[in-house]
């Protein structure tokens, strides 16, 4: 698969670099709103609270982790596919799910969701998680779920961060994967990278002459210690992007993972957010 994911990526930057000026000339970023949601593994009950507080976007972005961890996995792709306007790339915990990813990658409790989601997606749900792309480009902005170039490496550091605007061909990425809202920026040409957390919420006025990386944090399993659901809406006219947390029903996620067969921690980790 990580053979297959590079290649993938080779192509996409190929294909991509040398029609990105002249299609983002064409679009219409006056008009876009977009609501951003990323990892939300399995978790309806945050999945239906986010998108209650996404209802007047014109259009959606998701950064991949729909399904993996938590106990109703259809549900959440059914919801994700049928949003209007979405652009959508794959996750490992998606291409791990429908057989496409080596799981001795993933720890114990991640294994055992996999081989659960495995037995339980719907032959609809699976093609719609095979047909997601690694990357997506979206009116300037660069989507993949981890990392580039590799797409499901983790973005962690100012390190990893440099790695990724040394490849970047738009002025802003937008990554999930690690479940911690946060965002990078480095001003063209510098070396410094400065990083800012935002697991309390966040915004950002995208500025000329700098990039980012800006992480929106996970809907379903967050891991920056809030243990609320977190999305963000990005406003192309204005350049403004916000990060936001909300509450949702995290008992009743806790009970349906116990029910569910699933491992108990997967549960009480959704309660402390880590
Ligand atoms: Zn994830």
């Amino acid at each position: 698969m990580l053979k297959l994911a590079v290649r993938q990526t080779e192509a996409w930057v190929n294909r991509h670099a040398a029609r990105a000026s002249a299609s983002h000339a064409a679009l219409r970023p006056d008009l876009m709103r977009y609501g951003i949601i990323s990892d939300i593994h399995a978790n309806v009950e945050a999945l239906e609270v986010v998108l209650k507080r996404l209802k007047e976007v014109d259009a959606y972005i998701c950064l991949g982790d729909i399904v993996g961890y938590g106990p109703d996995p259809d549900q959440c792709v059914d919801i994700v596919r049928a949003l209007p306007n979405l652009k959508c790339v794959v996750g490992n915990h998606d291409l791990a799910c429908v057989g496409n990813y080596d799981i001795n990658w993933f720890n114990w409790m991640a294994r055992e969701a996999i081989v659960w989601t495995q037995t339980r997606l719907s032959p609809a749900s699976r093609g719609y998680l095979l047909s997601l792309p690694l990357m997506e480009m979206e009116n300037s902005l660069t989507l993949v779920h981890g990392s580039l170039p590799q797409p499901m490496d983790y973005v962690t550091s100012e390190v990893e961060a440099r790695q990724v605007f040394a490849e970047m061909i738009t002025a802003v990425c937008l990554i999930g994967h690690t479940h911690v809202a946060e965002r990078y920026a480095r001003a063209h040409g510098a070396a410094h990278v400065e990083r800012r957390s935002w697991a309390q919420g966040g915004e950002a006025k995208f500025e000329q002459g700098i990039s980012y990386i800006v992480n929106c944090g996970s809907v379903g399993q967050p891991r920056d210690g809030n243990p609320m659901a977190s999305y963000g809406i990005y406003d192309s006219a204005k350049r403004e992007l916000k990060v936001k947390r909300v509450a949702y029903p995290v008992e009743r996620v806790r009970e349906k993972i116990e029910t569910a067969g699933l491992p108990a921690l997967l549960g009480e980790r959704l309660a402390l957010g880590r």
